[in-house]
């Protein structure tokens, strides 16, 4: 793409889509310096354009929105886009191409993401890839008359009902939606249902109707489920020993006193009580660490952020759920949104916070449904806005979709995809509970995390950490997928041995073996079926050399191909790696390679040369990636390939 400041104008449609995201905080546009003070000598000269330029965050909600008018982000749009905000051209082109549900060349307007994922491939993923590809040609190329597409997508965390897909239709009411599970067939059928404008699915892209419509910053056509829906996705929904999901599938999550009534603000209302320094002494006594995969301490984050002078404080629940295998954040947000908002409500309450984000993937758009729903209901209560609860206390909640970038889901990564950047982990120190958001003290929380605030504060902190281990306190979502009988979200105190949860799932179809168990997502570790009775603790899964992560269990049977599952994995990181470090960057290139030759029985020398350049790649990586993600890109590799007799490369 040449990068042009000047040339041809954005369409009306599309300065239509952007001026609507943007009006509210940075105005209409007035002139071609719109953002920058007018020089009044001769009227042409900016001087500072600091007033636009500090709603950079904006950058991404007004990509998405063009693209979900008109399908892809053209020259002219991003043109104008950078006029709006002030944002040199091409800084704003390197965020637009970060993402990989963004384009900026022309696409047609319905686009199908099918899983080829490592669950959704198990379960006849590739042959769907297959069949679309016979009928509709290869990915990214338009078909049926050159409006619509397909193309293959990492994980979408809808893995308990594998395969999906995701479509999005660009429009004046934008569709994205899920189906699982789904086949060629469908695809194919819900594709031709979007090509039929006369149908009135897509409007005319350039039709006067489109011209009046305003277009969602959050498309969310996809309804949220129904309880008989999420019931499906957790199979001990009628248990009544659950804690952390227990709402989920006999609570209706669109209604706020049926909350109430169950026990719900029960913990907020406690915590405003105690005050901040006791509110956080009862997630110390708790023991609660983050359930996003890190399990760091949440009381020592939040206390570290409460300690801060700077202003303001925010609070961030990470909901960029995409490790692949992982889907209980989703059903928290679908199926029981306020406890997730009542957790985000005690911890900026604690930590002194009275903004907080909720950063979403942008594949759930049911859970953006449901949780934009949540949200306004809790305004209306007084539950969010100012005087909480007669507290004097304010705070409030914004939700800010991602677009599709894995390494987003990184807390600093996170910080710069929402202020407006590409998504890539800034070098700790500084940490964020002193620089975080915007710079300011932050308190980055996953879903499942704050999930359990409430819990933590109804009952007293003792009472929770007397749930699970001495080291691993509490209850436990495990995201059960591959060859399970019944397949979905767990609910199971820390300590539950790794057999027995299998049984809560009713075990392998039809009794087959256990070939391998995958914990922790592609970022996690295989275990053999030796290794079974370990018990599913942080301490229990570290003896033997894997990981809990963030609660990922996808099992595979006999007839499961695992090589074709370690090649996903390489693959996976090496598309999802943001380039911003050379270990990470080119490691996870040069790991995939050597994986492939190995695979084809074509070695570089000698089989053992390559495992063990294999190894040396896995440790640098380890040893001198900036982030995570670069650090654990070899875990399931390395693992797979420890266990003897798992996988003959
Ligand atoms: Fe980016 Fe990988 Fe480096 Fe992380 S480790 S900063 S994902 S290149």
């Amino acid at each position: 793409m040449d990068l042009h400041i000047v040339g041809p104008l954005a369409s009306p449609i599309e300065r239509e889509a952007i001026d609507a995201v943007l009006v509210d905080a940075v105005g209409p546009l007035t002139s071609a310096w719109q953002g920058a003070a007018r020089n009044a000598a001769d009227g042409r000269t900016a001087r500072t354009g600091h007033e636009a330029r500090s709603h950079r965050d904006l950058l991404l909600p007004a990509l998405r929105a063009v693209q979900a008018r008109v399908g892809s982000v053209s020259q002219p749009a991003l043109a104008y886009i950078c006029r709006r905000l002030s944002i040199p051209p091409a800084d704003a082109y390197g965020v637009a191409t970060f993402y990989a549900l963004l384009s900026t060349t022309p696409q047609p307007v319905a686009v199908a993401h099918v899983c080829d994922d490592i669950v959704c491939r198990m379960a006849g993923g590739k042959q769907i890839a297959a069949d679309l590809t016979r009928t509709l040609g290869e990915e990214g190329r338009p078909a049926l008359e050159g409006r619509v597409t397909w193309r293959r997508s990492p994980c979408l965390g809808l893995c308990e009902r594998a395969p999906a897909a995701f479509f999005t239709v660009a429009g004046a009411s934008p569709i994205a939606t899920s189906v699982a599970p789904v086949d060629a067939a469908a695809i194919i059928r819900r594709l031709e249902q979007w090509t039929d404008s006369s149908a009135g699915a897509i409007p005319g892209p350039r039709s006067a109707a489109d011209a009046q419509a305003v277009p969602s910053p959050h498309p969310g056509s996809d309804p949220a489920p129904t309880l008989e829906q999420l019931r499906a996705s957790v199979p001990q929904a009628s248990s009544a020993e659950l804690q952390l999901i227990g709402r989920i599938g006999r609570v209706d999550p669109a209604d706020l006193h049926a909350y109430q009534a169950d026990g719900g603000y029960a913990g907020l209302r406690r915590a405003i009580a105690l005050g901040p320094h006791a509110t956080i002494g009862e997630v110390a006594a708790a023991r609660l660490v983050g359930r996003g995969g890190a399990a760091f301490p949440t009381a020592r984050k939040w206390e570290a952020v409460a300690g801060q002078s700077a202003a303001p404080h925010y609070v961030v629940c990470n909901a960029d759920e995409s490790e692949p295998g992982t889907f209980k954040d989703r059903l928290l947000l679908e199926g029981d949104p306020f406890a997730v908002l009542e957790g985000m409500s005690i911890a900026a309450f604690a930590t002194g916070a009275e903004i907080g984000y909720i950063y979403l993937r942008a594949e759930y758009p049911g859970a953006a449904n449901r949780i934009e729903a949540a949200i306004a209901a809790a305004r209306t209560a007084g539950l969010l806005g100012g005087d909480i609860l007669g507290s004097g206390w304010a705070f409030d909640v914004e939700v800010r979709s991602g677009a599709g970038a894995y390494i987003a889901g990184e807390e600093t990564a996170l910080f710069e995809s929402i202020e407006g950047d590409r998504a890539e982990p800034r070098n700790k120190p500084p940490f964020p509970v002193t620089h975080g958001l915007f710079g300011k003290p932050t308190t980055v929380n996953n879903v499942e995390t704050l999930a359990n605030v409430p819990l933590i504060l109804r009952d007293g902190g003792a009472a929770y950490a007397a749930i699970g281990t001495e080291a691993s306190t509490g209850p436990k979502l495990f995201c059960l997928s591959g060859h399970v009988a019944r397949p979905g979200l767990y609910e199971a105190p820390f300590g539950i041995t790794l057999r027995n949860l299998l049984a809560l799932a009713g075990g392998v179809p039809d009794g087959r073996p256990v070939q391998a168990v995958l914990l922790g997502g592609a970022a996690g570790a295989f275990v053999g079926p030796d290794e079974l009775d370990v018990p599913l603790t942080f301490e229990g899964t570290r003896a033997i050399g894997a990981t809990l992560g963030s609660g990922v269990v996808v099992v595979f049977d006999e007839s499961a191909d695992l090589i074709d599952t370690l090649l996903r994995i390489a693959a996976f990181f090496r598309d999802e790696s943001c380039g911003q470090c050379v270990p990470c960057r080119v490691g996870t290139v040069r790991q995939e390679e050597a994986l492939r030759r190995l695979a084809a029985g074509r070695p570089h020398g000698s089989r053992e040369q390559e495992l063990e350049l294999l190894r040396e790649i896995g440790q640098a990586m380890r040893d001198a990636s900036i982030c995570g993600l670069g650090q654990t890109a070899s875990s399931a590799i390395e693992s797979a390939l420890r266990h003897p007799g798992l996988v003959n490369l």
